[in-house]
């Protein structure tokens, strides 16, 4: 279980944050609209993610909902806890009062509303996300409990309405949002809920409300300094219920989480990839099933869609080497730096490289094995991706990593089309904090 925290929250104060590292990361979306802060609150593993960026300068409109959520999908996050300021369209929910959110209507114009359908990673498949219930309902109890626990005061359940902005609404606007019967007005929570629905997130949202919009006769329409005052003055009380928050969440099966299965008319790519590799039983020995990508990279398409993942991936993240891990990391490696107009360097086994090499070795099943790679292959600080075909117990690959850092090399990620992963090798190279991605999965040896 991991927490995704999205917003201005504060609680990426090194004092509460323990542990904590600072990670730049692109995703096939473009990037994030801020770092991500990773760490640990009192002992619950959480990522932070400033929406509009750390200084505030990222406006509504432009805010990358499908890179904040792709990111923190990718590092693993379970439930988003996303925060927000928003005016108030009913007399009863008081600036500085807290609405749990429990649904939203849609009024912005310009922004994505799928990671489907998009040239970036799925082009052939449509996501007919259902929506019903735009939030969790488990992450909602905990927010309504942790609330009532802190006697913060917090509204139950709540509309908001979400607007293109950057400009506030007329009178007449306001008026008509609060004939609706809409309860809070802002400029943020829709796509993003949308966007955690179909990357299979829990996700509920804290609204904190700042003023009365501009629909109220009797007070000042809302300004952007009157929003920051008010959000200042109750920033601690945020604090608290999200803190208070993180610890309550249970890691419980939630319907949040296989929406996206059942909604999704045409074939992922990444469906087509795994399709296009065989299969062979009892290979190289008995008992062993043997992935073979020779079918995959004997299939046109299914090649250019691999590269084309890649590509996505990696285009933006300024590789200057790749290196490939004998024998069919050469292949895909060597097709993945052409396309990225980057040099390619080997790592072999034992005695096949003329020049000077340095070595590493690994263990196998039975007894160990060695990889070399040319000792003036790469220069210090280079950009380095590593690729092979397949991760099965990690060890080739540790051993790659670590020729390429002796030898000066920054490995920015090692990239795999397919991950066995009850063999252990992806978690090895978690464990061991070595940046990795994986294309697909099969279950078995
Ligand atoms: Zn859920």
């Amino acid at each position: 279980m991991k927490i995704g925290i999205i917003g201005g929250s504060g609680l990426e104060d090194p004092k509460l944050l323990t542990h904590s590292t600072l990670k730049k990361v692109t995703t096939p979306f473009g990037e994030p609209s801020s770092s991500l802060a990773s760490g640990f609150l009192n002992g619950v593993e959480v990522v932070i993610l400033a929406r509009h960026g750390l200084k505030h300068t990222i406006m509504p409109t432009n805010v990358n909902n499908r890179a904040n959520i792709w990111a923190l999908k990718e590092e693993r996050c379970t439930h988003i806890i996303a925060s927000t300021a928003c005016g108030s369209l009913q007399e009863h929910i008081k600036p500085g009062d807290f609405v749990i959110l429990d649904q939203f209507i849609d009024r912005t114009t310009k922004r994505h509303q799928t990671f489907y359908n998009d040239a970036c990673i799925e082009p052939d498949v449509v996501c007919h996300i259902p929506l019903a219930d735009p939030f969790c309902p488990q992450l909602r109890d905990v927010l309504k409990e942790c609330a009532k626990k802190l006697h913060i005061p917090a509204h139950q359940h709540g509309t908001v309405i979400t607007i293109e902005g950057p400009r506030f609404s007329t009178r007449a606007e306001s008026r008509m949002f609060k004939s609706w019967n809409a309860d809070v007005i802002n400029m943020s929570t829709s796509p993003e809920a949308t966007l955690a629905r179909e990357a299979g997130i829990c996700y509920a949202v804290v609204a904190m409300s700042t003023d009365y919009d501009s629909w109220h006769e009797n007070k000042e329409p809302v300004t952007w300094e009157q929003i920051v005052a008010v959000f200042q003055n109750n920033a601690q009380k945020v604090k608290e219920l999200l803190l208070s928050a993180i610890q309550a969440i249970e890691d419980a099966d939630c319907s949040c989480k296989s929406a996206y299965k059942k909604s999704m008319l045409g074939r992922s790519t990444l469906d087509s990839i795994k399709s296009k590799i065989r299969t062979i039983p009892n290979f190289p020995k008995p008992g062993i099933m043997f992935r073979d990508i020779t079918t995959l990279l004997n299939d046109k398409d299914g090649f250019q869609q691999v590269m084309q993942i890649f590509l996505h991936r990696y285009r933006s993240k300024s590789i200057e080497v790749v290196v490939g891990i004998e024998s069919r990391g050469f292949i895909l490696g060597g097709a993945v730096a052409h396309a990225l107009g980057c040099a390619f360097v080997p790592i072999r086994k034992k005695g096949k490289l003329p020049g000077q090499t340095i070595k590493a070795e690994y263990e196998l099943e039975y007894g160990t094995d060695t990889v070399e790679i040319h000792s003036d292959a790469i220069k210090e600080g280079q950009r380095c991706l590593i690729i092979d075909d397949l991760i099965a117990t990690g060890g080739t690959v540790c051993a790659a990593y670590s020729l390429v850092q002796k030898i000066g090399g920054n490995v920015i990620e090692s990239a795999f089309v397919v991950d066995l992963p009850e063999l252990g090798g992806t978690a090895k190279l978690k464990s061991l904090h070595i940046p990795y991605y994986t294309m697909v999965e099969f279950e078995g040896h």
